[in-house]
C-alpha cells in the first residue's frame, strides 16, 4: 500500500505505484510529482560536476543493446527542486570527497561513517538512474524487430527497494546501518594511456564500478556486506596500485559472489505508531556461497564479458579471450594466490 503523510507527501510506494508512476511513467523519480504538476529540469545521470570534471558532456556511454548515448543528455525525469535537493545534499558534499587522494578518502571514510553512508546512497543513486533510464530504450535498434524497452526484462521488485534508499532524505526514513552494502576503494594506476574515468555496472549483481584518477569503487548494493566477509582476504593481498584489467577483475569477482550468495538479505520498510519510517535489514547469520553446480555462470564467463572490448587488436586476441572465457587467463593473482604488482610496470 502507498502511504501518504499529512502534507500529501508520499513517504513509501506500494510495488504496483512504484511500477505505473516512476518505471513506466514519467513522474519526478523522488517526490512522484507528475510533469504538469511542477517544474521539470531533470536530473543527470551522471551528475554534472562529474561530466565536466573528466569532460564526458560529448562523449558516449555503451548501452545495453551495444547503442551510444550521449553524457550530456543522459537524464531521468525529476522536478526542479528534488534536482536541486540532490545537489545540496548528495552532489555537492560527494564531490568533495571524490576529490581527496587515496589515501584521504580511505582514512575519511574510517574516521568518519557519514562519509561512507554517502558514497553509499550516491553510488545507489547513479544505479537506480541508469536502470530508471532503460525503460526509453528500446532492445533492438531496428524498431521493425520489436518496441521492447530494455528495462522491461530487469526484476523491479529489487530496484524498489533501493529507490526506497534513494529517497532517505525526502522521506527522512531512518536507515539501519545493516542496510549498507560492501564498499570496495582500491588504488588505480594512473598514466597517459589509460582513461581517467571507467564506469560500468551489473544489473542482476547489482554491483557499481567507478574510476576516478588514482582510486576505484567497488560497491554491492544489495548484499550487506555479504561479499566483503567473502572477499576481503584477496582484497588484503593487494599491496599497489591496479591496471584497469585487474579492476574490472575484481569487479567481476564482486558481483560473481553476490549473485551466488546462499542466502540473502531481506530488505523492508516499517512504520512505527509515532509513524517513523525505517527502512531496515534482516541479515543471514552467514555469508556462503551456493553449490559450484547450482552457479548460473563462471567467473570466466563474467571476467570475459568485462574485458572483451578492452584487449586491442593483438596477433594472439582471440587465446587470450579464450583463456578468459574458460577461467585460464587472470590479472590479480597469480597461480600462487599472490598480488600481480604492475604499479612500478607504468
Ligand atoms: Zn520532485
Amino acid at each position: 500500500m502507498t502511504i501518504i503523510d499529512k502534507d500529501g507527501k508520499i513517504l513509501f510506494y506500494s510495488f504496483e505505484d512504484f511500477y505505473r508512476r516512476i518505471v513506466i511513467g514519467s513522474d519526478c523519480f523522488i517526490c512522484g510529482a507528475s510533469q504538469d504538476s511542477k517544474k521539470f529540469n531533470n536530473e543527470h545521470i551522471l551528475p554534472d560536476w562529474l561530466l565536466t570534471k573528466y569532460k564526458l558532456h560529448n562523449k558516449t556511454i555503451t548501452l545495453a543493446n551495444a547503442a551510444q548515448f550521449q553524457y550530456g543528455r543522459y537524464t531521468v525525469p525529476c522536478c526542479e527542486e528534488c534536482n536541486s535537493d540532490l545537489g545540496k545534499n548528495i552532489e555537492i558534499p560527494v564531490s568533495k570527497l571524490l576529490k581527496l587522494s587515496y589515501s584521504e578518502i580511505c582514512q575519511a571514510i574510517t574516521t568518519d561513517q557519514s562519509n561512507l553512508h554517502l558514497l553509499f546512497k550516491w553510488l545507489m543513486l547513479i544505479f537506480f538512474k541508469t536502470h530508471l533510464k532503460d525503460t526509453e530504450f528500446n532492445w533492438n535498434l531496428d524498431p521493425r524487430k520489436g518496441t521492447g524497452k530494455i528495462g522491461e526484462t530487469y526484476d523491479w521488485q529489487d530496484m524498489h527497494h533501493i529507490h526506497c534508499m534513494i529517497r532517505k532524505d525526502y522521506t527522512n526514513a531512518i536507515v539501519d546501518t545493516n542496510t549498507i552494502g560492501s564498499i570496495f576503494i582500491v588504488p588505480a594506476i594512473q598514466h597517459t594511456s589509460i582513461e581517467p574515468f571507467d564506469f560500468t555496472d551489473n544489473t542482476d549483481g547489482k554491483t557499481i564500478m567507478i574510476r576516478l584518477d588514482e582510486f576505484c569503487v567497488i560497491c554491492v548494493l544489495n548484499d550487506s556486506c555479504g561479499t566483503y566477509s567473502l572477499f576481503k582476504d584477496d582484497i588484503a593481498k593487494i599491496k599497489g596500485a591496479l591496471t584497469p584489467f585487474q579492476l574490472r577483475e575484481i569487479f567481476t569477482h564482486v558481483v560473481y559472489i553476490n549473485l551466488n550468495l546462499k542466502e540473502r538479505p531481506v530488505y523492508y520498510s516499517q512504520f512505527s505508531e509515532n509513524a517513523e519510517y525505517h527502512i531496515k535489514a534482516k541479515i543471514p547469520e552467514t555469508a556462503e556461497l551456493v553449490p559450484e553446480e547450482e552457479r548460473q555462470i563462471t567467473h570466466g564467463e563474467l571476467l570475459y564479458h568485462y574485458c572483451k572490448d578492452m584487449i586491442g587488436p593483438v596477433e594472439n586476441k582471440k587465446t587470450i579471450l579464450n583463456e578468459i572465457k574458460m577461467g585460464k587467463r587472470r590479472y590479480l593473482l597469480n597461480d600462487s594466490g599472490e598480488f600481480i604488482n604492475h604499479s612500478k610496470d607504468l
